[in-house]
């Protein structure tokens, strides 16, 4: 088990410095020592056999990644392949699966203690807000502010909140696509001695590298974009520090919230085409974008892709795409939305995001429906907001759905 690990790692070596497409292909993916199988093996044994009794025990079983195997909650091999491939994906040193993105953010929570500030950005993922607001303020005792994440009022927060250990971000977001510059951020939280976390699963790591830009975590949910095809859930960080990968390797083996061999094989596949499949949801995400902004029943579409994007300069700096997310408010409310999305046929009406089939929803009613009117109104989270997750199925029968889903909704204007 060491010489396959081994010769994992010189292979990722070979290729560490080859392009995204080729790193996400390749990396910690040599054939198979044993049969030469090209496509790394679901390897299901919870427990591996050792030559001497007592090597890996204790504590120290954490921090034998890399150099062999002896029980799947600590390491497992097609884990480990998934966890390779995606740090190099990332550009970063050290990659860590968990069971779901909630799993991850939750595990990155272990790493404070009673008494701790952490600074989120305040329209974060709603399960990851519940998260910090009900579960880890009352139950650990780790405090929160959520503020609009700029610069300027991240160093206004550290003012009331000096010695704040972590300083939470998640650009774009969800759903109202606001940017959050990460170098800005990542000076403000560095000069004050904070982590910064960065939810990446909006752009995934094919348009976005938070580790390159500042940050010292990139988190992303694999759910969405990484996996890609709505069957698989899991969570990933991604690191580039070695001290953090250590005590992060403790808190997942302690904590225990690890995926399965058998979805790390579906993530490892979802990641060898990631960067193909964002290339076509960025083509489709513009089309479907100035088709919405062409039509007299769109109020508004903001779409990190757009001129229009009220922070676009700023995703022309650390994006490579607009993405394959989009929301635009319509005309006449949510019985005009309703409409919409009832009449859609190649879009599906469902929550999540980032798959190949295009998906769409309300999140007033669906995804958001439990954050406060007041809140969800002063975030700009109105009746009439639609969320698109543009697909990769063709251009023209997107906008063909699109088009005459808005014509639907047009007649109940008039009724
Ligand atoms: C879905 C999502 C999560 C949570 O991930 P799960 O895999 O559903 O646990 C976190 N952040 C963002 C931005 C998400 O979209």
């Amino acid at each position: 088990m060491a010489a396959a690990a081994s010769a994992g790692s010189s292979h990722g070596a070979h290729f560490a410095a080859k392009g995204f497409g080729t790193r996400v292909i390749h990396v910690g993916q040599a054939p198979d020592p044993v049969s030469g199988a090209v496509t790394t093996p679901i390897s299901l044994s919870t427990t591996f056999v050792q030559t001497t009794p007592g090597l890996a025990t204790g504590a120290d079983q954490a921090l034998s990644y890399g150099k062999g195997y002896e029980y799947s909650r600590t390491n497992n091999p097609t884990r480990a392949a998934f966890e390779t491939a995606l740090a190099a994906a990332e550009g970063g040193k050290h990659a860590l699966a968990f069971g779901s993105g909630m799993a991850a953010t939750t595990s990155l929570i272990h790493l404070l203690k009673s008494g701790d500030h952490v600074i989120s950005i305040d329209d974060v993922y709603g399960g990851t807000q519940r998260y910090f607001r009900r579960t880890a303020a009352p139950t650990y005792g780790i405090s929160f502010s959520f503020i609009d994440m700029t610069p300027e009022m991240l160093e206004a927060e550290f003012a009331k909140h000096p010695g704040t250990k972590m300083v939470w971000a998640e650009t774009p977001t969800n759903p109202t696509l606001k940017v959050c510059d990460i170098e800005g951020i990542a000076a403000v939280a560095h000069k004050h001695g904070a982590l910064l976390v960065v939810d990446n699963t909006f752009m995934s790591p094919w348009n976005q590298q938070p580790l390159s830009l500042g940050a010292d975590i990139s988190m992303n949910s694999v759910t969405k974009f990484i996996n890609g095809h709505s069957d698989v859930v899991m969570g990933v960080v991604t690191v580039k520090c070695d001290e953090l990968n250590e005590k992060l390797r403790f808190i997942q083996n302690g904590v225990g919230a690890v995926p399965g061999p058998h979805d790390s094989y579906l993530a490892l596949r979802g990641l060898k085409t990631l960067h193909v499949r964002m290339q076509r949801h960025a083509e489709n995400a513009l089309v479907v974008a100035k088709a919405l902004e062409a039509s007299d029943m769109v109020e508004k579409v903001v779409y990190p892709g757009l001129d229009s994007h009220p922070q676009r300069a700023l995703v022309l700096k650390q994006c490579k795409t607009g993405g394959g997310m989009i929301t635009f408010y319509i005309k006449g409310g949510l019985p005009t939305a309703r409409r919409f999305l009832e009449s859609l046929k190649v879009f599906t009406l469902a929550e999540s995001l980032g798959a190949v089939e295009s998906l769409a929803e309300s999140p007033a009613i669906m995804t958001h429906a439990s954050v406060p009117a007041e809140q969800r109104a002063a975030i700009g989270l109105t009746d009439g907001l639609v969320r698109l997750s543009v697909g990769i199925e063709d251009e023209a029968d997107l906008v063909e759905d699109i088009e005459s889903a808005l014509a639907a909704a047009r007649a109940v204007l008039s009724e």
